[in-house]
C-alpha cells in the first residue's frame, strides 16, 4: 500500500506501452511513431512515460519545449527528441549539447545551430515547420522554399524533417484536415522538385494517427492516445486504447453534520436534510478542478460521492449520505476506476468546460506519481526525495 501523501496519481506504464503498441500496429504503411510526452508526458511523468512508449514500440519522442529533452536525456534516454515548439537563438548551444532535434523557423536560430554544432564538431539534423492552417507556429508555405534553400546553404545543418499540425484532425468533418493536407503536400513536392530531400515527413496528431492513414507517411505524432484517451468523441474508437493515469486519495475524516450546516468558502453549499460529509484531501492545487465545486463526483467504496461547496486549494467535501461504512484512509478516486465504476477524463471535462488533455495535463507537480508495472509500484516521484531513513513508501515506515 502507498504510504506517502493521501493524493497521488497512478500510472499504469503497461497501458502507455500496450496503446503505442496498439496505435503502431494500426500504421498501414510501417511508418515510426514519435510518442509526443510535451508537459511531462500530459502530466503522465515523462521519464517514466517516455521508457513505456519507446517499450511500445515509439522510436522517437516529441516536446515542445528544449528543457524537456534536456530532461529525458538526463535520464539517459538517447533516441532522437524532437523540439516542436519556438526555440530562441540563445538556447542553440543546449540543442547541440543535448544533441536534440529542433525544429527550425527563424535564420537566427539555423546561425545559431550551425555556430554551436561547428563549435562541437557536429552536425545537428533540423526540422521544419509549415504552418498549414492552425495559424500557429511555422513557415508559411509560400516562405518554404526560400528558407529551406537558405538552411540547406548552412554548414554542420541537416535537413532532416518537413512537418505540420493539424486544427481539425479529430472532427468528423474533415473538409478542412484535407484542405491542410493538401497544402503540405504541394509544398512537399514544390520542395522536392527543388532537390531538397526530407527523410522524415511527418503531420499526424492522434486525430490523423486514428482517423487518416493518407496523413502518417513517415512518422506519426500521437500525444493523448497513447495515455489511453480518445482527442474526440468524432474519431473512431477501433484501436482499443486504456486510459494510464488514476488519480486517487483517501478520505480524511467522515462527520455527520445536521440539516442548515454549510460547506466550504462562500457557504455555496446548505445542507437541507442531515449530510454525512467525507473530507478529501485534494484541490484545485492537486488538479481538482475548481470548476467542479457542487458538481463533480468521486467514488468511495465503489459508489459516486457529490463535492459539497467549493473546491478549496487543498481539499474538498463529499457527501456520502447513504454510502454505508465510510472510514478515514478509505480510498477515494477522482479519475478512474473503483470496482463497478468509472470516473473518465472525458466526464470531468465536459462538467469542468474543458478537454481531457487539460485534465490529466493538470494534475501538477505537488502530486506523487506511483508508476505501476504488472500491477506492482516499480517507481515513486514525489516533490520530496524520500522519506526518514528506514522508510519505505509501500511499506511505511
Ligand atoms: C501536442 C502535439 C501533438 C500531439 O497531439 P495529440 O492531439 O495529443 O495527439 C502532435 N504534434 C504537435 C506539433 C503537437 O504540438
Amino acid at each position: 500500500m502507498w504510504h506517502g501523501r493521501p493524493i497521488w496519481a497512478e500510472i499504469d506504464l503497461d497501458a502507455i506501452r500496450d496503446n503505442v503498441a496498439a496505435l503502431k500496429r494500426s500504421l498501414s504503411n510501417g511508418a515510426e511513431l514519435m510518442a509526443i510526452v510535451k508537459a511531462n508526458a500530459y502530466g503522465h511523468g515523462a521519464i517514466q512515460t517516455a521508457r513505456a512508449a519507446l517499450a511500445g514500440g515509439a522510436t522517437r519522442l516529441g516536446v515542445a519545449a528544449v528543457d524537456e529533452g534536456v530532461e529525458l536525456r538526463r535520464a539517459g534516454l538517447n533516441c532522437p527528441i524532437l523540439v516542436l515548439g519556438y526555440i530562441p537563438p540563445w538556447e542553440a548551444d543546449k540543442v547541440v549539447f543535448h544533441a536534440l532535434t529542433p525544429t527550425v523557423n527563424t535564420k537566427q536560430l539555423a546561425l545559431a545551430l550551425a555556430a554551436a554544432s561547428r563549435r562541437r564538431g557536429t552536425t545537428t539534423p533540423v526540422h521544419v515547420k509549415v504552418d498549414t492552417g492552425l495559424g500557429r507556429f511555422g513557415l508559411l508555405p509560400g516562405e518554404a522554399l526560400d528558407f529551406v534553400r537558405c538552411l540547406a546553404s548552412i554548414p554542420h545543418l541537416q535537413l532532416e524533417g518537413l512537418w505540420t499540425h493539424f486544427a481539425t484532425a479529430d472532427e468528423a468533418d474533415k473538409a478542412f484536415f484535407n484542405q491542410q493536407l493538401e497544402t503540405y503536400m504541394l509544398t512537399l513536392r514544390r520542395l522536392e522538385e527543388a532537390g531538397y530531400r526530407f527523410s522524415l515527413r511527418h503531420t499526424a496528431n492522434s486525430g490523423a494517427t486514428l482517423d487518416s492513414p493518407e496523413a502518417h507517411l513517415d512518422c506519426v505524432r500521437p500525444g493523448i492516445a497513447i495515455y489511453g484517451l480518445y482527442p474526440s468523441n468524432e474519431v473512431r474508437h477501433d484501436v482499443k486504447l486504456r486510459p494510464a493515469m488514476t488519480l486517487k486519495s483517501r478520505v480524511a475524516r467522515v462527520r455527520r453534520f445536521p440539516a442548515g450546516a454549510a460547506f466550504g468558502y462562500g457557504r455555496s453549499c446548505i445542507a437541507d436534510h442531515p449530510v454525512t460529509a467525507a473530507l478529501v484531501p485534494g484541490g484545485y492545487a492537486d488538479g481538482v478542478r475548481r470548476s467542479l465545486s457542487n458538481q463533480g463526483e468521486v467514488l468511495v467504496r465503489g459508489r459516486r460521492a457529490r463535492i459539497l461547496g467549493r473546491v478549496s486549494m487543498d481539499q474538498i467535501i463529499v457527501d456520502v449520505t447513504g454510502i454505508p461504512d465510510v472510514a478515514q484512509d478509505d480510498e477515494v478516486v477522482l479519475l478512474g476506476r473503483q470496482g463497478e465504476e468509472e470516473i473518465t477524463a472525458d466526464e470531468v471535462a465536459a462538467k469542468a468546460g474543458t478537454i481531457n488533455y487539460d485534465v490529466v495535463t493538470g494534475v501538477p507537480h505537488r502530486v506523487p506519481r506511483v508508476y505501476l508495472h504488472e500491477g506492482e509500484v516499480v517507481d515513486v516521484e514525489t516533490m520530496v526525495d524520500d522519506g526518514p531513513p528506514g522508510f519505505h513508501w509501500l511499506a511505511g515506515v
